[in-house]
């Protein structure tokens, strides 16, 4: 199975509400669709979003990559040489991560096809089911209140609550949210780099002292205080996962060895790819640190792969924020991951098992 072209095409699909961070608003996702087609006949589907804020990565940038950089390195090559591939796609260009992680995507969905199994299977087996969380945006405290109850009540039982904008009124938001689903429904919070450390010891002793238990809290501090992070990790009791410090295996490594925090946030988007998230797994699952998988604003082509990622992985990776698809207004990809709310399950198509994806607009090759 050899590698003859790399298309690109662009998948538009609006969320059912507004996606609201302490970075940014999005209203519907509007991602690259990259396709390695080969010589016989099979087609890897990968997946990457614009996510100028966190990777740096825009629509442009991901196709100029891939298009001058990845794809010279891997059109002629073949699929069962995975490995050598991966590290070509890893050495092609510094950084341009959300571009590696979608022809890893694609790459890693045609060595599934290539042996006739389900990706995880070929990653080590595991149990094919698993249960996410769902995203409630930062907004009016009766709004989130309304947001997680309602979530609850669709049946999710852990809740990712984004703050980071307001310290007070962050505190008073989850005060609420805490008595509306008490006992019904775990909480995690995401600042995304939203407060000082002081701010953040502040919040969470408070909240702590309130008698509120929080799963974790993701990334207080900015991206690079990486100090800042394991200030914040000493001095309070609540679990503190580092979501934007971290991207590959080096800076989790740093990051251990600093014990900056206690779980890291492994996002595709960020590893570049699925090399690098199982390199993390490892890592982590060594020195006993929990890892969570997460996603961006992604539909079910690359959440999917994601999902092989967390069932193949899942001593390491024992919690799951792929909620990108439960956001969607729609599922636009027919596939061998099924979305269903909380809920996620594996068939045994080979690869990623996608069958079609609806509404996809070609870009020009
Ligand atoms: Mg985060």
């Amino acid at each position: 199975m050899k590698i003859t072209d790399i298309r690109f095409g662009m998948l538009k699909v609006p969320l059912k509400t507004p996606f609201k961070t302490a970075l940014r608003t999005v209203n519907q996702v509007e991602d690259i669709v990259v396709m390695v087609h080969t010589d016989s006949g099979h087609v890897g589907y990968g997946e990457a979003p614009a996510t100028a804020v966190i990777t740096g990565d825009t629509h442009g940038s991901i196709v100029d990559a891939i298009r001058h950089y990845i794809a010279p390195r891997l059109i002629g090559q073949d699929v069962a040489e995975l490995n050598r591939l991966t590290r070509a796609i890893q050495g092609s260009v510094e950084k341009n991560t959300s571009a590696k992680a979608a022809v890893e995507i694609a790459l890693y969905d045609l060595w599934g096809q290539l042996y006739g199994a389900p990706l995880y299977k070929l990653l080590g087996g595991g149990d094919p089911v698993i249960t996410t969380d769902i995203t409630i945006s930062v907004d009016y405290i009766d709004k989130m209140v309304a947001d997680s109850v309602a979530a609850v009540e669709r049946g999710f039982e852990s809740l990712k609550i984004k703050v980071g904008k307001d310290i007070g009124v962050d505190i008073e938001r989850v005060k609420a949210i805490y008595a509306a689903v008490e006992g019904r429904a775990l909480l995690r919070l995401d600042a995304n780099q939203g407060w000082t450390a002081k701010q953040a010891v502040y919040a969470l002793q408070t909240l702590e002292d309130a008698g509120i238990k929080l799963e974790l809290v993701e990334q207080p501090v900015k991206a690079r205080d990486l100090d800042g992070m394991r200030y914040v990790t000493e001095r309070v009791h609540t679990p503190i996962m580092a979501d934007e410090s971290v991207f590959g295996p080096m800076e989790v490594i740093e990051l251990i060895r600093l014990r900056a925090a206690d779980i890291i946030n492994i996002k595709l988007m960020k590893t570049g790819g699925i090399s690098n998230a199982i390199k993390i797994a490892d890592i982590a699952a060594l020195h006993g640190v929990d890892c969570m998988i997460g996603c961006m604003l992604e539909t079910s082509i690359s959440v999917a792969a994601a999902v092989h990622v967390a069932v193949a992985k899942a001593d390491a990776i024992t919690k799951v924020d792929l909620d990108g698809p439960s956001l969607c207004a729609f599922n636009p990809v027919d596939g061998g991951v099924i979305f269903n709310e909380s809920e996620i399950s594996v068939t045994d198509a080979p690869g990623l098992g996608i069958r079609a994806i609806h509404g996809l607009e070609p870009l020009e090759s």
